[in-house]
């Protein structure tokens, strides 16, 4: 007989939920949490779908979870061992999309919160702020909620946020910060023509291999503490019309940078800008994430404390990775902590989970909901 956040997990994976879709995960984690005490709020825009669960609390404060029920789709099916959507458990693992990312994380607080009122335990406010758009662009997602909350002046305390956040083991790594992001795109202008006769053409390759050279070796200084380094990495290049003899008018480069708080978006827009001033040249950018970091406080060591007492863990609160819907909450000074399963497999083909994770996982959200003040 599985445990509850075995069972719950095995019900949110069963229900096929590729970015933008819910497939149905939020109504049920509805029907489980309106027992407990929960209201839903639909906050549903652009056909995403978006709720806020709310449980008032006996005590004060607001302490809230923050998730995703939309996956990445499963690649190859053929070479999944089972099929994605089936949640098969053999020899204590579950096999799914979602098992790791982030399906099992959901499973886990809602099995904390459902033995603490069966415990009859006296809590904080708890609202569950689940999205089905952080997959994909996240346009109206999280950041939709935020708002919301911002408007209902209901805006949480501290928000953890459901994300595989651990290497090894259950509560190894949070994440308490992540680097931002800007995406350029560089279109390098020049005159077509035939390559016997240049005198007459401008080479855009040519141009723009200067720039580029330069762009591969800037030096973006210290990064911020407990930060990786600025990364600035060009990730496609095209140019000429695939005919040996013609001389390119036009090529284009991505460039895309993952920035830490030592560094802001300005300032990389100056570098960049200087770097192609020269060249005949359009620049697009796109400043698709900001960077963020909650400090050390009470808030992170409450989390790391939870974590300890359970597992005698001490973790590394870290701010590796790729960007998160955390950073809709870190721009409205809500803290903010990522903590969940293990991330081995996510976005793989053939993702899976160790069920043990999830009983350590339920028992660390519970004492942090326990411990949790204001
Ligand atoms: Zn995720």
């Amino acid at each position: 007989m599985p445990d509850i956040a075995t069972n719950i997990a095995v019900k949110l994976i069963q229900r096929e939920s590729v970015t933008p879709e819910d497939g149905g995960c939020q109504n049920y984690m509805e029907s489980l949490l309106a027992p407990l005490g929960f209201v839903r709020t639909h906050v549903d825009t652009g056909g995403i779908t978006n709720s806020i669960y709310t449980r008032n609390g006996e005590l004060p404060g607001r302490l809230a979870f923050a998730g995703h029920t939309d996956v990445v789709p499963t690649g190859p099916l053929e070479q999944w061992p089972h099929p994605p959507y089936a949640a098969v458990i053999t020899d204590g693992i579950l096999h799914g999309r979602g098992a790791q990312d982030m399906k099992g994380a959901i499973a886990c607080w809602i099995a904390a919160v459902a033995a603490l009122c069966s415990e009859y335990t006296p809590l904080p406010t708890l609202q569950l702020l689940i999205t089905s758009d952080e997959e994909g662009d996240s346009i109206d997602g999280t950041i939709r909620i935020v708002e919301k909350m911002q408007l209902d002046n209901a805006l949480p305390d501290g928000v953890i946020i459901g994300e595989p956040s651990c290497s090894d083991t259950v509560g190894d790594t949070i994440r308490r910060g992540r680097r931002g992001v800007v995406q350029i795109r560089a279109t390098i202008h020049g005159k077509q023509g035939h390559s016997a006769y240049p005198q007459d053409s401008d080479n855009a390759i040519h141009r723009a291999t200067a720039p580029l050279t330069k762009v591969s070796t800037i030096n973006w200084g210290e990064p911020a503490a407990g930060f990786p380094a600025t990364s600035c990495q060009i990730t496609n290049i095209s140019g000429g019309t695939g005919a040996s003899n013609v001389i390119p008018g036009q090529c284009s480069a991505f460039i895309d940078i993952r920035y830490n708080p030592g560094n802001n978006f300005e300032q990389i827009k100056n570098i960049i800008d200087e770097i192609f001033k020269e060249c005949h040249c359009t620049l697009a950018f796109d400043h698709t994430a900001t960077a963020f970091s909650t400090p050390d406080g009470p808030f992170l060591d409450l989390v790391c404390a939870s974590i300890e007492r359970c597992t005698a863990i001490k973790t590394v609160r870290d701010t590796g990775g790729g960007t998160s819907d955390g950073r809709f909450f870190a721009a409205a000074g809500v803290a903010v902590a990522e903590l969940g399963t293990t991330n081995s497999t996510i976005h793989q083909v053939g993702e899976q989970v160790a069920i043990s994770e999830f009983a350590s996982l339920t028992m660390i959200y519970a004492d942090i909901i326990k411990n949790f003040e204001v």
